[in-house]
């Protein structure tokens, strides 16, 4: 007989994912493009049942930065995109273990074709052009001699042209710089004289051109991870319409509660971590402290769920919260919610600390 008190809760910290809400996002972004939606698992280490959630709702492949994650999603039918460029050293897993890949060097994509001649095999790639954030690819005038190396290779297939801003350099896409980047391919099309079947643009903060129809009509393919994962545009913040947001929530346990006056006593050095702080003197203050820290997450991207909860600081394995003006007392034992900004969501799917549950339920939209 299994008593109401005995139900094991998850290990905490936990970081909760509602597959409903990462389905309905996808299909959501899938109903409003012309094109295909390739869903980047980047954001929870290539999690395959967000993968699996992310293939339910609509995406047409399904994109990582790393090998290791790719491999994690074996057996999902969809093709599975290497979208960072790969390393010399993991190009014949690469060519073994991934449908397709990102591309930007002449020599790595000679070694690719090597590996797949030697494994007797095809390897798709995607030639990623510098559209202005400076973070990879070949700059527009490179891009015909780039092709040319990989049209070359018998066992590569260039099945399209990748660009992506914003992730270095905060460069926001625009129809005018996807316009440019659009010549930059058909100028390297009319050098080799074919037409590429997949112009693959941006990231999530391509949506909003999306959802508002001015996205150049050859660009055939967006690679999205958090507008899927977390319902926002990268560029404002915001909500996308038609999206829902919090996917994920982190909780943690309270394992002390205390009231403490809030002004150190002491003098003040730099902490652990290289800071300076200055705390303010508020007083007695009833404080928490969560069993959670930055080795777990990013804890600057915790807003908490509960109101009257307000984060005081966090060092490795410790966060503070000033819990003076919580609606009911805070107790130790007691679980805390936080909604998560994207790094603070990829930093806590990476922890080995933190535990990823599943939510089932589908949805609010
Ligand atoms: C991370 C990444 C994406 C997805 O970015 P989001 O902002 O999470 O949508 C797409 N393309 C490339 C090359 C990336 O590195």
């Amino acid at each position: 007989m299994t008593h109401p008190s005995a139900v094991t809760e998850t290990p905490v910290p936990a970081l909760t994912i509602r597959l409903g809400v990462v389905e309905e996002n996808t299909r959501a972004i899938v109903d409003r493009f012309d094109g295909a939606i390739v869903g980047v698992t980047k954001g929870v280490c290539g999690d395959p049942r967000v993968a699996g959630a992310m293939r339910r709702g609509g995406a047409s492949a399904l994109a990582d930065s790393r090998l290791a994650n790719l491999q994690r999603l074996d057996g999902i039918d969809r093709d599975h995109f290497l979208i960072r460029t790969p390393m010399r050293s993991e190009v014949d897993a690469v060519v073994r273990d991934t449908d397709l890949s990102m591309q930007s060097e002449q020599s790595i994509l000679r070694t690719v074709g090597a590996a797949a001649d030697r494994q007797d095999t095809h390897h798709r790639v995607i030639l990623a052009v510098d559209s202005g954030d400076r973070r990879e690819g070949v700059l527009p005038d490179d891009l015909p001699a780039l092709l040319a190396t990989a049209t070359d290779f018998d066992s590569i297939t260039v099945e399209g042209i990748a660009t992506h801003v914003g992730s270095l350099n905060g460069v926001v896409p625009t129809t005018e710089s996807l316009r440019r980047f659009v010549e930059a391919v058909e100028r390297a099309e009319d050098a080799v004289g074919r037409r590429l079947p997949v112009l693959s643009a941006g990231s999530s903060n391509t949506l909003s051109l999306c959802f508002d129809g001015t996205l150049p009509e050859r660009v055939t393919q967006l690679r999205i991870g958090e507008g899927i994962l977390q319902g926002t545009d990268p560029v404002t913040g915001e909500v996308l319409p038609g999206l829902e947001s919090d996917a994920a929530v982190l909780s943690a346990e309270v394992i002390e509660c205390k009231r403490k006056p809030s002004a150190p006593d002491g003098s003040t050095g730099p902490t652990p971590f290289g800071e300076t702080t200055t705390a303010a003197d508020d007083g007695v203050r009833s404080r928490a402290i969560l069993a959670l820290g930055r080795v777990d997450v990013d804890v600057e991207g915790l807003t908490p769920v509960r109101d009257g909860i307000e984060i005081v600081g966090a060092s490795s394995d410790h966060t503070v919260v000033d819990v003076t003006a919580a609606e009911t007392p805070v107790h130790p034992g007691d679980r805390l919610a936080f909604r998560l900004s994207y790094s603070a969501l990829v930093s806590s799917a990476a922890s080995r600390y933190v535990n990823t549950a599943y939510d089932e339920r589908e949805g609010d939209s």
